[in-house]
């Protein structure tokens, strides 16, 4: 096999988290600043395809978020659940402006290059990641790659597994229409027959906001179907009739929500990142933070000589929880629509964030389990034991 350059590192993926890894080795650039980086992507126009949401009280990106808030409401049942944050902020930041500032220190980096390729798998050759590409094969010391699914992955089947699918249209109306320091986090009094369905409302100022149309199913819908579903909320909902708001940019995604385990390792050489190294949660498609904490963890290993690991996994318990919700969400939608009633009726907002961050107590996690309605929950047990009980 032809190999056209060696590198010390190849980024293979410039998408949420190879470049938070590329951000990470640049801002240590007294450690990797002699260090050879190549970035492979299919393509470095950046795209306003993507709003990345998050919470903390201490992240690089914060600076970045087009808007955070402190304010978040959810609605269910006719009832406003509303609630001033007191520990973090709810964060958005633009696919776009995150791209653009991680991309741009790096063309003004020298020791980093960006390839437009189309990468077609990864191999092992002497002790080195190689990726092959329709423009050449390139080999390094260490690939990350969030790319292409690992072949193991492919050859293992999921119990359960749904699909987050979604549309987002971002809005200006002609009126101030959006209380820009209140996001509405989920309101689930819409129907509910295709599966557990939410909008969300990120009010960036008072004339303009992004709403989105969130199902957990195992179908996609026709895209008119999701359009006309934004349509029919911004007129009864919102009370925005078609002529007094434009729509200056729409987001489709699907996200897999699956309780199969995802291999950290593509080859011993290429370490898997995002969501192809099983970071996203699969019961909220949530992956931009973890993200950010495995790329930082995987520099501060190379900076100190050792091997970089792929992304831990959930804890035992928070696995388990995972496995229990996502088989309500498939099988008993209905049942899963009153637990989320009662969780956000019965406990804080910032305590289920901090929940769904798998940073609770074990206690404050059987305060939150003693506040839901337990027989579904015993149900789920039975059924996906076998994943339960054997840790798979
Ligand atoms: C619309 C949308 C909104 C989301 N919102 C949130 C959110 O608010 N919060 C959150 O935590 N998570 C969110 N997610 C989930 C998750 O954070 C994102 O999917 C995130 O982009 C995953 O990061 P990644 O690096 O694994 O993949 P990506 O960001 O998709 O990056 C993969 C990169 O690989 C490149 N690529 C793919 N195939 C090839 C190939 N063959 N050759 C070369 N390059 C290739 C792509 O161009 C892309 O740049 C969202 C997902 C979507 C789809």
């Amino acid at each position: 096999m032809e190999i056209q350059q060696n590198f010390d590192y190849i980024i293979a993926g410039a998408g949420a988290s190879g470049l938070s890894l590329l951000y990470y080795l640049i801002i240590h650039d007294d450690f990797f600043g002699e260090k050879n980086i190549l970035v492979i992507d299919s393509a470095f126009n950046t795209k306003a395809d993507k709003t990345w949401c998050f919470w903390d009280h201490d992240h690089p990106f914060m600076p970045l978020a087009d808007k955070s808030w402190n304010q978040l409401t959810v609605v269910s049942h006719g009832l406003e659940f509303q609630e001033t944050l007191d520990n973090f902020e709810y964060h958005c930041i633009k696919s776009e402006v995150y791209q653009n500032r991680i991309l741009n220190s790096a063309r003004t980096s020298t020791n980093v290059q960006l390839l437009e390729a189309n990468i077609q798998k990864f191999e092992l050759s002497n002790k080195k990641g190689i990726v092959i590409t329709n423009r050449g094969n390139f080999s390094a010391d260490w690939v990350f790659q969030s790319v292409l699914k690992p072949p193991e992955f492919e050859e293992s089947v999921a119990d359960t597994s749904l699909i987050q699918h979604f549309t987002g249209w971002e809005v200006e109306t002609v009126e101030q229409r959006f209380d820009p320091d209140n996001a509405l986090l989920m309101d689930f009094d819409t129907n509910q027959e295709g599966g557990l369905t939410f909008f969300y409302v990120l009010p960036f100022s008072e004339n303009r906001a992004l709403i989105e149309y969130t199902i957990f199913s195992d179908q996609l819908l026709d895209k008119g179907d999701y359009e006309s579903a934004i349509q029919f909320y911004l007129e009864k909902k919102l009370r925005l009739q078609n002529n007094q708001y434009q729509v200056l940019r729409k987001e489709h995604g699907s996200i897999p929500m699956e309780d199969r385990r995802v291999p950290g390792y593509y080859n011993q050489k290429v370490l898997n990142l995002g969501t192809v190294g099983g970071l996203t949660k699969p019961t909220t498609g949530y992956t931009f933070t973890r993200a950010h904490h495995h790329s930082n963890e995987i520099v501060n290993r190379l900076m100190l000589g050792k091997y970089p690991e792929p992304f831990s996994g959930s804890p035992y318990r928070y696995r388990v929880y995972d496995i229990m919700l996502l088989y309500l969400l498939k099988y008993e939608p209905e049942s899963s629509r009153q637990i989320f009633h009662d969780l956000f009726q019965y406990n804080r907002i910032e305590k289920i964030l901090r929940f769904l961050d798998e940073k609770t107590t074990f206690t404050e996690e059987l305060e939150i389990f003693s506040t839901l309605p337990y027989t579904p929950f015993f149900r789920s047990i039975y059924r996906m034991k076998h994943r339960i009980f054997t840790g798979a």
